[in-house]
């Protein structure tokens, strides 16, 4: 947003320039307040973005853009994109209330992308790796062929260049539109997650977001070799209607949430959005048995490898007994 001339509600009648209450959205401004499901405060849109979208009360986790994330979490400048041009096609002629071909055009038209993947080459505090992230906006990040075969060539140019490899998930699950086709998916990413472990030796680290969920949730998002979450991001295969209805038993509080996940071991570690980057560079040095770096600041020269003493920490309960 700019920053000449006064803002909107500063032309407003009767508003004083500091310490004014003003009401929020009010009818003759743009959309300049979010309110925070978390705490229920009114955000500044500008105070949310500048915190890559964490409300600064209450540490609410809003949804990220998927280049936003992807440009944050990796050293400036060295995103490299992968596959762009790989677009879907209605093979099964599907028409639900709308036919697959309509959706493909209106999605295309919202998010400016061939469809929900985004591969890329980078670096992290000047680590090369493959890092892929989903678009949630385009049809709820389901997986269709070229999603699956966007990931599957991302994790394919790791095995090759013996790199790292990171998959951020926020996906409704495999895209029923494709049919069978899209559940091919989930055992072709899996085979080639296999392949990086087997013929690489390198990690793949997954990062759940919410919400991750369906055919997403059933393959590649939980065969890292860490699986890390956002707080409070909805993470599970089914919804928790159609489990109740199924088991015939209430849920538990929280369930499907990454909390949940983490005390019942399905997940190793939540982490802060604001801490990933330091994190995931923290685990993959670690991994690849590389000297930490000193990285008390964003501003840190990668090109200094002294080695550091800790790092950020990870969320992770200490357990009690237990078998
Ligand atoms: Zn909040």
């Amino acid at each position: 947003m700019s920053s000449d001339g006064p803002r909107w509600f500063e032309k407003v009648e009767g508003s004083k320039r500091f310490g004014a209450v003003v009401k929020p959205m009010e009818s003759q401004g743009p959309d300049l307040w979010t309110r925070c499901p978390g705490c229920h405060e009114m955000i500044f849109n500008e105070t949310l973005e500048s915190n890559k979208n964490v409300c600064p009360m209450c540490t609410h986790h809003f949804r990220l853009g998927a280049f936003e994330r992807l440009e944050f979490l990796c050293d400036e400048g060295s995103l490299d994109y992968h596959d762009e041009h790989l677009s879907p096609t209605d093979r099964l002629e599907f028409v639900d209330s709308k036919s697959y071909s309509d959706r493909i055009k209106a999605s295309g038209k919202k998010t400016g992308r061939n469809d929900a993947f985004i591969a890329a080459s980078a670096t992290i505090f000047g680590l090369p790796i493959e890092i892929g992230s989903f678009d949630f906006r385009y049809m709820g990040g389901s997986m269709g062929s070229v999603v699956g075969e966007m990931i599957t060539r991302m994790v394919e140019r790791a095995t090759e260049r013996k790199r790292p490899c990171i998959i951020i998930s926020a996906s409704g699950g495999a895209r029923m539109q494709e049919g069978v086709l899209s559940l091919m998916q989930m055992a072709k990413t899996s085979a080639a997650l296999t392949r990086l472990k087997d013929e690489a030796g390198m990690p793949y680290i997954s990062l759940l977001t919410h919400p991750t969920t369906g055919g997403v949730a059933a393959s590649f998002a939980m065969l890292g070799d860490l699986i890390l979450a956002e707080p409070k991001a909805l993470i599970g295969f089914a919804g928790p209607r159609v489990i109740k209805e199924t088991i015939g038993q209430d849920l538990p509080p929280g369930f499907q949430t990454s909390e949940y996940l983490l005390d019942n071991g399905m997940v190793d570690a939540i982490v802060n959005r604001g801490d990933l980057r330091k994190t995931l560079s923290t685990l993959l040095r670690q991994f690849l048995n590389l000297p930490s770096l000193v990285q008390e600041d964003e501003s840190v020269n990668t090109s200094n490898r002294a080695v550091a003493a800790g790092g950020p920490v990870l969320v992770k309960p200490a357990r009690g007994g237990g078998n």
